[in-house]
Parts: C-alpha cells; structure tokens; sequence
C-alpha cells in the first residue's frame, strides 16, 4: 500500500485504502482508511496493520507493467490467490475499464481463472479444465484467510 514518504510505486495510486477492508482498523470496504490521504499515501506507514503490509497488489509486483494497469488508472486491484486463481476488485464506482477486461484475459492466457469482485459481487472467469466449485473453495479460503469471512 503507499507509502506517503516515498511514495514507492503506488505513485498518486491509494485506491486500496479506499477499496478493501481491514479488519483490525474496522475498516469497511469502499471507505477511504483514516490513515490515507488520498493520491499521496499512508501517514502510518512504518506502522501499517499487518494485513496492509501483508497486501500483495499484482500492479506492485510486476516488473515491467504498463502505468494504464496502475489500480487508479484501470480501476481494478488484482491480487494473485495462489498459483491457479487472481483476484480482481473492481472500483464500483466505474464501468469496468478496456484494460482491466484485457488483462482479464491475459491471466487466463497465463493459466489462471480469475475472480472478479465489484461491489461484493463476485463474477468467475473460469479457465479451461477448473471446475468452479474447487475455484470457489480455493478463493473462499483465501478469503477466511485474510479477511475472517467469505466475502468482502
Ligand atoms: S492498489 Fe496497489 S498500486 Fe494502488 S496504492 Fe494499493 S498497493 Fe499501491
Ligand atoms: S493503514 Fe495505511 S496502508 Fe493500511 S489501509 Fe490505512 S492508509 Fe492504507
């Protein structure tokens, strides 16, 4: 997540301190955290919850990725599960951008399926040879995982 002093990669990006709870902060989804101020970063930065310093932005962890797949530009986080599933949370506040779709597709190219979040709606990009209810199970312990419930 950004890290106001440095800014790091996130750049004016903060859109996950926007989008996704954390728990020990009662932070709710779709609520911009206390901490953040917005397009700079976290002012408790060195002191992030675990869950923050834990959270494993794809955007970030790309080496070479094109700035339009920045979360704020494409209006999606994607997070990788574990090595079969990505996990997308649409900013609800937007249609669901041309480059979000195409890396969509670009994952289940990889050989991924990919779960797409928007507004704790969840929508399967299934990909060919998974079964959906081993993906659901896959994802629905991710998310107890992290977040205590199966959904978000
Ligand atoms: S969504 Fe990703 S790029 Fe944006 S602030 Fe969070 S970690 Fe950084
Ligand atoms: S504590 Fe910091 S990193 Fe975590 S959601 Fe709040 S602003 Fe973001």
């Amino acid at each position: 997540m950004a890290n106001i002093e440095n800014q790091n990669r996130c750049g004016q990006c903060t859109l996950c301190c926007y989008l996704l709870p954390v728990r020990s902060l009662n932070k709710p989804a779709n609520q911009l955290c206390k901490h953040c101020v917005l397009k700079k970063g976290c002012l408790i930065y060195k002191d992030r919850p675990k869950a923050c310093a834990g959270f494993r932005c794809a955007y970030h962890q790309m080496e070479k990725v094109s700035i339009k797949l920045r979360p704020d530009h494409c209006k999606m986080i994607f997070e990788k599960v574990n090595d079969n599933i990505f996990f997308g949370t649409q900013d609800h506040r937007f249609e669901m951008t041309e480059i979000a779709k195409q890396q969509i597709k670009n994952f289940g190219n990889q050989g991924y399926s990919v779960i797409i979040n928007t507004n704790g709606i969840n929508k399967i990009y299934l990909k060919k040879g998974d079964n959906a209810q081993d993906v659901k199970n896959e994802f629905n312990n991710f998310l107890i995982e992290k977040y205590g419930r199966t959904h978000i």
